[in-house]
């Protein structure tokens, strides 16, 4: 296998954290993207996913001054006719904003000065990608047509690549570089997320002159949230609620409560049923006090669950050997990308890249996944051109 050139893919991964990239704001990513990728031989077009988000989101002031960008769509022609065509997807936007970030090494490990977050998430994935389209180029390597795709606001909700036109994707299947995870676990399972709103409506009266008049909505809130089991609840299955409001002052009788929660599950019916438990609870809870409620559910993804006779599998290991790692295949309990890519019928897992703690301050990723995230990408690349049944040039 080609090398990797270690201090290109730092410096670049590096470079790339200082340019501030919060979700909706990533044009300047974008544009950088744009260049690199130019000069590394793919064609890139950008659609108006960005927009469109503002659009929904409903507000377009001051997005003239909002530096958003749309998906970036980056395709390199494959020297090699009989190939799949390959997706390759990471985002470009980061939880937070990183602004002023300070990265440096230590053995081995980059992090920053604890102000702020790094921004591994997903620039490391992106840092892998272009390492690999540039190993590709220098070394005239064999490949089949190669589709990157960089998304926008992934952080906010996956609505890059829900808006991305994925009907106009060519690639059979795919690799998201976004997992937490060393690059050898290979992420083939992911929940359905279906997220709630409870809405308890009671009576208000004065709490110290006529409580009996009354109807808590706090106390059918409790009543109700008692009968729920929250965190895990098997090994495929979690629930939270994480908001609760709802009441003004000491002296009335809170009328009004509103709570929000999620369930994830890769068991759809665990998932029905789950709901189902909440429903029962609070419903019951509101008998009990006289109040009224009502819940409303949306599915926020579509979970997946792949195994290793899935071809996409089989190449993710295959290309992981070829780099000398153990690939090891498992679920994780968030969402990303590659739900919507798999929802859109284009079979993807996702790839570690080796950031650890992401979303906080903490957040760091070792040179050596770093490299590792880079030579498993050049390993697939060569599966499938090996699987196109030609000659691979070592
Ligand atoms: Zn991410």
């Amino acid at each position: 296998m080609a090398d990797v050139n270690e201090k290109r893919l730092v410096d670049r991964f590096l470079q790339m954290v200082q340019i501030d990239s919060p979700s909706s704001h990533e044009r300047e990513m974008a544009d950088y993207l744009k260049k690199e990728l130019a000069s590394l031989g793919f064609e890139v077009a950008e659609d108006d996913a960005g927009r469109d988000l503002l659009q929904t989101l409903g507000d377009m002031r001051g997005a003239e001054t909002i530096r958003f960008a749309g998906n970036l769509i980056a395709r390199k022609k494959g020297t090699v006719q009989e190939a799949s065509p390959v997706l390759f997807a990471a985002h470009m936007d980061t939880v937070v904003s990183n602004k002023g970030v300070k990265a440096s090494i230590q053995d081995g490990v980059i992090r920053t000065d604890g102000r702020t977050i790094l921004g591994a998430d997903d620039k490391a994935g992106i840092a892998a990608l272009l390492e690999v389209a540039q190993i590709i180029q220098e070394n005239r390597l064999p490949h089949g047509d190669l589709e990157f795709v960089f998304t926008i606001a992934e952080e906010t909700g996956l609505n890059g690549a829900r808006l991305l036109d994925k009907k106009n994707l060519r690639a059979k299947f795919g690799f998201v570089m976004d997992s937490g995870g060393p690059p050898n676990v290979v992420i083939g399972a992911s929940p359905t997320e279906i997220d709630f709103s409870i809405k308890i409506y009671g009576k208000a009266a004065h709490s110290g002159v006529n409580p009996e008049d009354g109807v808590s909505a706090i106390a059918a809130a409790g009543h109700g949230l008692s009968k729920v089991q929250m965190g895990r609840i098997d090994e495929e299955t979690t629930v939270n609620i994480g908001v609760i409001k709802g009441g003004e002052k000491t002296n009335i009788v809170c009328d009004y409560v509103e709570l929000w929660g999620e369930v994830r599950s890769r068991n759809k019916e665990k998932l029905s049923w789950e709901i189902a438990k909440i429903q029962t609870a609070f419903a019951m809870a509101c008998e009990k006090v006289g109040a009224r409620f009502e819940m409303e559910e949306q599915q926020i993804y579509s979970g997946f669950q792949l195994t290793e006779s899935d071809e996409v599998v089989q190449i993710a290991f295959e290309g992981a050997r070829k780099a000398g790692m153990n690939p090891q295949l498992a679920p994780r309990g968030g969402g990303s990308d590659t739900n919507i890519f798999n929802a859109a019928g284009i079979p993807c897992v996702n790839l570690g890249v080796g950031a650890s703690k992401d979303h906080t301050v903490e957040e760091s990723v070792s040179v050596k996944d770093l490299v590792q995230a880079s030579q498993l990408v050049l390993g697939i690349v060569e599966t499938v051109v090996e699987r196109a049944g030609a000659e691979v040039h070592r």
